[in-house]
């Protein structure tokens, strides 16, 4: 279908053809024929991603009188940031129209805003607080609303705005239109369509990948210090991953590939600071699988559109539940299956329920790969790899009267033994030493609580590991009450209600706990920030380190995962094999750093000019036993700054990357 079929005005299809939109998305094939028709109570079940705003947004503007200075439309949404971004799009989208869109919304003066109102608006788009402090204020006329558009309602109610909506929805006339988005249809939301909707019609889209039966999505538990040994652990077990990590932060990003890189991986990383001919060079490498794993942001990895990806790995579940989906949705296309795995400390399994949730899909409790697993499954790709290999007859038959006269006084089994050790006894080694990664979600086995619940049987002052707990200067008193303080946070940072903890109203005053990752984000923008006329200033109360705290859970106890296998096994071209059996023996012939094989036995060299003792990096803050003579260190230089464990640790090999 196009978007002229869809019947709208010529000057709406001159800014889509602008904007290179080829075709409507499912929801807007659906719903735009129909808001542009009369009457149209509209429930649309789908989120970001899915064209949502241009679903309501097209029709929007297409309907509105050209010239109207009252405001004909309303759009109403959970926070600051959609609310700008809702006005951006409705402004690119009426570019040839005569439309004037006034985005409204707390934490910013009140008076430009009502000057904005004054001056003429067609379109209102406004946060609820900001909206009904302006309508209390008789600063604005709904009297000629025709279309109020619910976004994110689910989202508004979980912040407390059931009361606004409602009053708004009271404010506007009877012979409004109520178009209706959400992601999920809880009760309350199935309520407001009741109460304020006749007939509406109802369509769910699932998100482009959502609905993808293909993909599993498995969850490992471990402890905060344990991620970046877990994934490698994940990837070990996976030993023909062609996989993207996803981190939250380019330095992330950064640190992770750079250590798996030291290890041996075929990894490299793709973030925002890299120049665009480095992105796309990386990119291209990725494609054409020199590169086996790529460790990305979610804005770098947009567009990377690749069909046969076998692995997603979430080294940490991205702050924006939608980019999980888009992350996830980088597996299982083209009909393919699919894995995305997900790395999350004890305490934040509410995350995962969340995403369940929103996504309406099911994650299963996965456990990280034990030292016999990843042993079994390296040995047999060892042996399988063993078979495979072509043998060079004409190069190799000059040796045969010395070889076979090596091995007369053995038999089959016992040089097949021999063989297979050469490279087997470092994972054998390695892998004695290898604690159990697994831990307990939260303080008790909070697995299938969710995380409101999990907070309401915490006792008095107690915080959460991982979490900050912040203290308000504003209470009970000044109007504050749970869905308010969420409001005030969610609007001020940008962050989802799911990302704020437990919190405590008090008379005169109030405590909330976020995940620590947050905590500048939301020290610097809550402070000073409005809520109904209080300056709210704020400060840190109890920070406890991230998620390391506990004492039980992780199996291993004080002992460390010493690094991971890469690709010891495959005798890779690409990424060979470095020395990496503590001295006892070296292979210099495959020995080659990650910049392409210059110094064949650099490796080597390095090592033993390094002092093992004096560890300066992040890694060893880490109660890590020594492993004096297991392994050699990394060959490249120390990192510094790397975030929890690994940055010190025993390489391991280079990982096996077999191109198909
Ligand atoms: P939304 O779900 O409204 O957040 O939209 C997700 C993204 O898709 C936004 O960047 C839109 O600009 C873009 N988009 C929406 N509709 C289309 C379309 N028909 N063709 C191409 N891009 C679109």
């Amino acid at each position: 279908m196009t978007f002229e079929e869809l019947g709208l005005k010529s000057e709406v299809l001159k800014s889509l053809q602008e904007l290179g939109f080829e075709a409507p998305t499912p929801i807007q094939e659906k719903a735009i024929p129909y808001l542009l028709g009369e009457n149209s109570d509209f429930v649309g079940l789908a989120q970001t991603g899915t064209g949502k705003t241009a679903a309501f947004g097209l029709p929007l503007i297409n309907n509105i009188e050209n010239h109207a200075k009252t405001p004909q439309g309303l759009v109403i949404c959970p926070t600051r940031e959609l609310c700008l971004q809702i006005a951006k799009d409705l402004e690119t989208y009426s570019k040839h129209l005569k439309v004037a869109v006034v985005a409204v919304y707390g934490g910013t003066d009140i008076r430009k805003q009502m000057t904005d109102i004054k001056r003429g608006a067609s379109i209102i788009v406004a946060t609820p607080g900001r909206l009904m402090d302006l309508i209390n204020r008789r600063a604005i006329s709904l009297n000629e609303i025709e279309y109020v558009v619910l976004d994110e309602a689910d989202e508004m109610l979980n912040m407390g705005f059931k009361e606004d909506i409602d009053a708004i929805l009271e404010t506007t006339p009877d012979t409004k239109n109520v178009w209706l988005f959400s992601a999920t249809m809880p009760a309350e939301v199935a309520r407001i369509a009741k109460t304020y909707m006749t007939d509406p019609l109802e369509v769910s889209i699932g998100h482009k990948n959502q609905s993808n039966e293909n993909i599993d999505h498995i969850y490992y538990v471990v402890k905060e210090k344990d991620r970046y040994a877990g994934v490698k652990r994940l990837i070990d077990f996976n030993p023909e991953i062609y996989g993207l990590i996803f981190c939250r932060t380019r330095q992330e990003t950064a640190t992770v590939a750079e250590k798996l890189g030291k290890e041996g991986y075929s990894a490299e990383p793709l973030h925002g600071d890299l120049s665009q001919v480095q992105r796309d060079r990386v990119m291209d490498r990725f494609r054409k699988k020199d590169i086996q794993i790529l460790v990305a942001t979610d804005v770098a990895a947009r567009g990377l559109d690749i069909d046969n990806i076998t692995h997603v790995i979430n080294y940490n579940l991205p702050d924006d539940i939608e980019n999980y989906t888009h992350r996830s949705g980088r597996t299982a296309r083209a009909g393919r299956k699919g894995e995305s795995l997900v790395l999350i400390n004890t305490r934040e399994s509410g995350k995962i329920r969340a995403i369940e949730k929103q996504m309406r899909t099911t994650f299963t409790l996965g456990t990280v790969p034990n030292a016999e697993e990843i042993c079994e499954i390296q040995l047999m790709k060892l042996i399988n790899k063993v078979i495979a290999t072509d043998v060079r007859e004409k190069d190799i038959e000059k040796f045969m009267p010395t070889i076979m006269a090596e091995f007369e006084s053995m038999s089959k089994e016992e040089a097949i033994k021999h063989f297979v050790s050469t490279e087997f006894n470092r994972f054998i080694e390695y892998y004695e030493r290898a604690g159990d990664l697994n831990a307990t979600a939260g303080k008790g086995d909070d697995r299938g609580m969710d995380d409101r619940s999990k907070r309401r049987d915490r006792k008095g002052d107690e915080t959460e590991s991982g979490k900050t707990r912040f203290f308000v200067s504003i209470g009970r008193r000044d109007g504050l009450n749970p869905g308010g303080l969420l409001r005030l946070v969610c609007d001020a940072t940008g962050l989802k209600s799911a990302n704020v903890g437990r919190i405590d109203i008090m008379t005169s005053y109030s405590f909330f706990e976020a995940d620590n990752e947050y905590a500048d984000n939301i020290l610097k923008k809550v402070n000073g920030a409005d809520y109904e006329g209080h300056s709210v200033s704020i400060e840190i109360t109890k920070a406890k380190s991230g998620g390391g705290g506990g004492n039980r859970g992780g199996g291993g106890g004080g002992r460390r995962d010493g690094g991971s296998f890469g690709g010891k096994f495959q005798g890779s071209r690409d990424r060979a094999p470095r020395s990496s059996d503590g001295g006892n023996r070296r292979e210099g012939g495959f020995s080659r750093d990650r910049d392409g094989g210059r110094d064949r036995d650099g490796g080597r060299d390095r090592d033993a000019g390094r002092d093992r003792g004096t560890r300066s990096d992040a890694g060893s803050r880490e109660d890590r036993p020594r492993r004096e003579g297991s392994f050699n260190r990394d060959a490249a230089p120390r990192r510094e700054g790397g975030s929890s464990a690994g940055g010190s640790r025993p390489r391991s090999f280079g990982k096996p990357f077999n191109k198909k």
